[in-house]
């Protein structure tokens, strides 16, 4: 399906750094001359993104990567350290609060862990119900038939919303923890790792679910997965980030089909083809550098075969390649130079 162009979401340089603070017995060395410094973690690094109205984009990358924290910048859970976040062409930074109240209810994230997200002592229909109530998206004597009809929506059997969640297995808590993010009518949803703890056949069938509620309800989705299978299933395009910066971003079949930047095809020659209907990657050769002190230049340097001496010193820019297609790698200037010169 080609997505249609209307921009929902603009990240525009965005950066999160996360200091760390020094502790006590730090700030007593230093008193007696040690020099301890607090350190900066930038877990996203100038990360210039645009995800289309009904696009589904896949995002991946090594854990601690920034996925899951750009995942939090975009739902509005987490701020921005720099840059800004534009929803449907407005600044979050320029929001009144009744603008900003519907774009907290028009983003919502799904978790890994639906169990950690439900509170057991919740029944169900309180956890559905509860906020489409709290900002009047119906009133309480609607919510008992607005709860059934959410959970006939996920397939869930509206006899069980009196239980609470330990009553349920993994993929119907998942399945409440969808209903929970719909009842507040959204446009978009940011999932992180939405399947990742439950078992194969789950996954099928919860994703799924995500691609018949696009259909249904036009939704949007940010998917954040280690799984490449599944990425390459439900995505349109697929952004990769590699130690806080995006590397490469494609359409899904483009990038599974020839995949540009080195650290794109390397985690994709490490993906096992399908075994056990998974298609995980496998940490690549090399350790991944610590995020509290990257290597200068390209950050992927140190792993990459192909690395020059520039890729030492000059860090790559995202430049298109080809239409809809973006890359960071020195290669593609000399491949262009190279080209230009013949
Ligand atoms: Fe490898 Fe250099 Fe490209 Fe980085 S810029 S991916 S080190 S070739």
């Amino acid at each position: 399906m080609t997505p249609p162009m209307t921009q929902m979401l603009e990240l525009q340089n965005v950066s999160k750094r996360f200091v760390w603070r020094l502790d006590f017995a730090s700030k007593l060395a230093n008193l007696l001359g040690a020099g301890i410094k607090e350190r900066a973690v930038h877990a996203v690094s100038h990360v210039d993104l645009g995800i289309r109205e009904g696009e589904v984009v896949g995002l991946v990358g090594e854990s601690g990567c920034g996925k899951s924290t750009l995942g939090r910048i975009v739902a509005g859970i987490m701020d921005a350290s720099e840059g800004e976040l534009k929803f449907r062409g407005k600044a979050l930074a320029e929001m009144n609060e009744r603008e900003w109240r519907d774009y907290k209810l028009a983003v919502q994230m799904i978790f890994q862990d639906p169990y950690a997200s439900l509170n057991p002592r919740m029944r169900v229909e309180d956890i559905i119900g509860e906020a489409p109530v709290a900002h009047g998206i119906v009133s309480r004597s609607e919510m008992g038939g607005y709860v059934e009809h959410l959970m006939n929506q996920v397939g869930l059997d509206p006899r069980y919303r009196r239980r609470y969640p330990h009553q349920f297995s993994g993929g119907q808590r998942q399945r409440i923890g969808i209903a929970r993010a719909l009842a507040v009518k959204p446009r978009f949803i940011v999932c992180d790792e939405a399947v990742a703890a439950l078992d194969v056949s789950i996954q099928a069938q919860v994703l799924n679910l995500f691609m018949d509620l696009r259909e249904q309800l036009g939704l949007t989705y940010l998917f954040i997965s280690h799984n490449l299978a599944v990425v390459e299933h439900i995505s349109d395009r697929v952004v990769i980030m590699y130690l806080g910066r995006v590397v490469e971003t494609a359409p899904t079949e483009a990038l599974f089909a020839k995949p540009n930047h080195p650290y794109t095809q390397a985690l994709l020659a490490e993906a096992p083809k399908l075994v056990a209907r998974r298609r995980d990657y496998t940490p690549i050769a090399g350790e991944i550098p610590s995020p509290l002190d990257p290597p200068s230049g390209c950050h992927f340097h140190p792993r990459c075969p192909f690395a020059m001496a520039r890729c030492k010193t000059e860090a790559p820019v995202l430049k298109q390649i080809a239409p809809d297609r973006m890359s960071a790698c020195h290669l593609n200037d000399a491949a262009g130079a190279a080209a230009a010169a013949s």
